[in-house]
C-alpha cells in the first residue's frame, strides 16, 4: 500500500455463487484501519515479535520486544521511561553494551559464513554474493588528456584533499600560485565517543 502512494482504492469483489459484483472504495486511512484490525484479529493478543521491517517501524525504540532484547532498558514500572529521558549513565552503559553486542555478532557473523560456504542449510541465514567494483587505474585516461583536454578529464576525478594537493603542487615545482580560494571546506561532523568513567 505505502509502496504506491495511492489515496484511494477501488475494490470489486466478485461473488461467483451469487452472481454479483460489489464495489468497494476505500481512502488511505479507511484501508490502513481495515488492515490493522485484520491483522490484530488475526493476531489476536499476541505480543510484537521482532521481524526485518523493525528498522522502519514508528514504534520501534519503544516497542517492549525490542527493549526486551535490549535487556537494558526498563520494559514497565516507573522505571520504564521514553530514551529521551534514560539518565545518561544508562545510556552511556547501553552504548559500551551494545559495542561488546555488535562484536559478538560479527563474529557469529564470520561463523555463520564460514558454514554457509562449506554447505551448511541453515532457516533465515544465507549468502548474497555481491560483485566488487571495476576499476581502471586513472592513469589509462592518458590518451584522453589529448582527445578531450585535461580539465574534462580531470573533472571526472572527483575532488582530492587540500593536503594531497599542496604535496603535488609543491612536488610539481611549478609556478602557478595555489588555487586557495578553490578549496571548499565540508560540514563537519560531531561523534559522541563513550567509554567507562
Ligand atoms: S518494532 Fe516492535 S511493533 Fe515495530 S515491527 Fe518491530 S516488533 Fe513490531
Amino acid at each position: 500500500m505505502d509502496d504506491h502512494f495511492t489515496d484511494g482504492w477501488t475494490v470489486h469483489v466478485l461473488h461467483c455463487d451469487l452472481q454479483e459484483v460489489e464495489t468497494l472504495r476505500f481512502t488511505r486511512d479507511e484501508a490502513k484501519r481495515c488492515l490493522r484490525t485484520a491483522l490484530a484479529h488475526a493476531r489476536g493478543a499476541e505480543p510484537p515479535s521482532i521481524n526485518e521491517y523493525c528498522g522502519s517501524c514508528t514504534q520501534r525504540f519503544t516497542c517492549r520486544a525490542r527493549r526486551e532484547a535490549l535487556g537494558l532498558i526498563p520494559l514497565e514500572g516507573s522505571g520504564a521511561f521514553p530514551l529521551e529521558s534514560c539518565p545518561s549513565a544508562q545510556l552511556r552503559e547501553f552504548i559500551l553494551r551494545a559495542g561488546i553486542v555488535e562484536e559478538f555478532a560479527a563474529k557469529a557473523r564470520e561463523i555463520l559464513k564460514t558454514r554457509c560456504l562449506a554447505g551448511a542449510k541453515i532457516p533465515g541465514v544465507w549468502l548474497a554474493a555481491r560483485r566488487g567494483p571495476r576499476r581502471l587505474p586513472a592513469d589509462q585516461l592518458t590518451p584522453l588528456v589529448e582527445a578531450l583536454g585535461p580539465a574534462k578529464v580531470l573533472s571526472t576525478l572527483g575532488t582530492v584533499s587540500e593536503a594531497r594537493a599542496r604535496d603535488l603542487w609543491i612536488g610539481s615545482r611549478t609556478e602557478a600560485p595555489f588555487p586557495a580560494e578553490a578549496v571548499e571546506e565540508m560540514p563537519g561532523t560531531a561523534r559522541v565517543h563513550v567509554r567507562h568513567p
